[in-house]
């Protein structure tokens, strides 16, 4: 893998398409040539800039796999002999293949012996600790409301597409998108010998469908305030008429918990419904459903082809499954994430390039505090509530100083499923546990080798794992243009979730408090609905659009990583004027650099799916979409009235 600072042309100039001026369509000049001439590659569904990173980051990850399992002699039970064999048992693929369906067979007698909806509680639980998805999910997370300590929340779950809508939307495509779904299920039902595979389908669909009837849209659910709802057991018990509570919370391990968050009361109520109105083999049905398309990645060939064909091919445009190997990688990485990120970092992360994003971070707060002293919009106590919380950020750069222990997982070279169920079963006591303690602030929620970056509210921190302090990110060898553009832009984009529309909710604590004044809060709403309005016209797919309501939290982050990002690249210059590189200004090398990283190249069909499911907006809209708000934008390449990305100076939205 390439180093920080590795040979690559900190700018591709090559990528460009000079036929589209970068005042009609930025993107495009800046990437044009690249999509041309780009094919994505037969089992990806996208591919560019970070995807490219990321397919680094696994071969990195290979080259640590492929080195300890050389290795003669590794302690049964040491770090090392878990990754080689967690990763061995999925390559056996001879072994997953003469097993078929046997490794959950018992799962599925298990719930074919159910003989009353009062067992449900029992069995919902039992799934939740085998990694299987069921209705209800629960998981631990600091308590919006008190950051001090661990809560449980429930949340929507249970779906077999990707979201709610899916179930409800009759055209055309969405008719075909359904039948294969139904056909993916009956032919998981006929591999595992279970009888009428086709006709249960349709019942499963169903009872999906009534499920998501009760879901709230991914809009809501963006809603921190709506979505935060402490119940008593008492309250939930009400709730859940039909569900016996106390014991799932019993074999859940938490039958100490007094109180809950529900992120959406009306579902658990909708769910209760449904458990009451299907019938109980109609249930059944759906349980071995779950646990069916959970497993079928990690059975014998034909049930992995199955589950690859809709979930990757249909809805996502993938042609083939990626090598056995790449699958491996991922099981490794997802399973035993920091065992592998230690050894990465080794490797990978050179100290010096820690010491230059802790510099470049600063400077990018300094650019925040310096914008919200400045605001027209805000008044005084917002502004000193803002600046307080901008204090006590935190930032976490490259990986945790504390690594996650795996001692107590047993991992076999030759049990596959068995691996897989008993790391779900390992992190699920790692999860239960935290209830009992006070809370981690070193936890980290992305692995090292993980090539993205993450603001995490109830931490008010901001997040960059090792991997993507690299080129086009990050490059030590690059001038200071390439780099605010690009990490600059990443880390100001962070920032800006700290304040974005959900992000302005909690405080420097990592509290749900309401720090806006009324009128300040109006008059920051005021710019957002503009920008969720200017969304809205992105059409990315013909007769597909951008939910402007549903990318606005990252839209803001886009606009604000801009805003940020460039005001430190001046502050950098010291008052000197930016220098020429290749015929190009300091000012236009800024911006091209933030256009390469949305280098991307994706299929339709993902494309699709994401403007369905993705808080983000496609890869072309994080350039034009924030650059055609951004007056420097319009200096530095001189856009006119008469451009395709001229907006009206009074259309435009400026936050900070
Ligand atoms: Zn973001």
């Amino acid at each position: 893998m390439s180093a920080a600072g590795a040979d690559k042309p900190a700018l591709d100039i090559s990528g460009w398409n000079r036929d589209t001026r970068p005042q009609d369509d930025f993107f495009e000049f800046a990437n044009g040539g690249w999509l041309k001439n780009t094919e994505i590659p037969s089992d990806k569904t996208r591919w560019g800039s970070f995807v490219i990173l990321a397919e680094e980051s696994r071969d990195a990850v290979q080259t640590i796999i492929d080195e300890l399992s050389a290795k003669d002699g590794l302690k049964n039970g040491s770090n090392p002999q878990k990754i080689r064999d967690l990763y061995r048992s999925f390559m056996n693929e001879e072994r997953v293949n003469e097993l078929g369906v046997a490794p959950i067979k018992a799962y599925l007698q298990v719930i074919e012996g159910i003989s009353s909806k009062n067992e449900f509680g029992k069995i919902w639980a039992e799934a939740g600790r085998l990694g299987i998805s069921n209705p209800i999910g629960a998981y631990i997370n600091q308590d919006g409301k008190d950051s001090t300590r661990y809560a449980l929340y429930f949340t929507q779950s249970g779906l077999g597409l990707p979201d709610r809508d899916y179930y409800f939307q009759d055209d055309e495509r969405s008719t075909g998108l359904k039948e294969a779904y139904r056909t993916m299920l009956a032919r998981l039902f006929d591999l595992a010998g279970l009888s009428d595979g086709l006709k249960k389908s349709e019942t499963i669909f169903e009872l999906e469908k009534r499920i998501a009837g009760a879901h709230w849209t991914r809009v809501e659910n963006r809603d921190r305030i709506k979505t935060y709802n402490k119940k008593t057991r008492e309250e939930i018990k009400g709730m859940l008429t039909s569900f016996d509570l106390k014991t799932f919370l019993e074999v859940s391990g938490v039958a100490n918990e007094s109180s809950f968050i529900v992120r959406q009361p009306s579902f658990l109520e909708g769910l209760n419904a449904t458990i009451k109105e299907a019938s109980l083999s109609d249930w059944k049905d759906y349980f071995k459903a779950r646990v069916l398309i959970d497993f079928a990645p990690y059975l014998s060939e034909s049930f992995a082809q199955a589950h690859f064909e809709f979930y990757n091919k249909t809805l996502g445009g993938q042609e083939e499954p990626e090598p056995r190997a790449r699958r491996a990688v991922n099981l490794v990485n997802g399973s035993l994430g920091e065992l592998i990120g230690k050894e990465y970092v080794q490797r990978n992360f050179p100290p010096k390039a820690k010491a230059r994003m802790l510099d470049l971070v600063g400077n990018l707060k300094v650019a925040m505090k310096q914008s919200i002293e400045n605001l027209e919009w805000m008044t005084t106590p917002t502004k000193v509530a803002a600046l307080e919380k901008l204090k006590k950020f935190n930032t976490k750069i490259g990986y945790p100083d504390k690594w996650k222990d795996y001692s107590g997982l047993t991992i076999a070279p030759d049990d596959l499923v068995g691996n897989i169920i008993r790391s779900a079963g390992f992190e699920h006591e790692r999860e239960i546990s935290k209830l009992s303690k006070p809370v981690d602030q070193t936890e980290w929620f992305m692995t090292p080798q993980t090539v993205n970056a993450y603001y995490n509210p109830s931490m008010n921190e901001i997040v960059f794992p090792a991997a993507i302090l690299q080129p086009p990110f990050f490059n030590m060898k690059a001038d200071d243009a390439v780099n605010y553009g690009a990490i600059g832009m990443v880390i100001g984009h962070e920032i800006g979730h700290g304040f974005d529309d959900q992000g302005r909710k909690s405080d420097g604590d990592g509290n749900l408090r309401d720090w806006w004044t009324e009128e300040d809060a109006k008059a920051y709403e005021a710019r957002t609905s503009k920008l969720v309005a200017q969304y809205e016209k992105f059409e990315p797919e013909s007769g597909f659009f951008v939910n402007g309501q549903l990318t606005l939290g990252e839209n803001i982050g886009d606009l604000g990583g801009i805003t940020l990002a460039y005001r430190a690249y001046l502050e950098s210059m010291k008052g000197k004027w930016p220098p020429m590189v290749d015929g190009l200004t300091g000012e236009q090398r800024f911006f091209l650099s933030l256009a390469q990283i949305w280098r991307i190249k994706q299929r339709k069909e993902t494309t699709i799916r994401r403007l369905k499911t993705d808080t983000h907006s496609p890869p072309k809209f994080r350039v034009n979409g924030p650059v055609r708000n951004f007056d420097d934008f319009y200096k530095a390449f001189n856009v006119k009235a008469k451009d395709s990305m001229w907006l009206a100076p009074e259309e435009r939205v400026q936050i900070w």
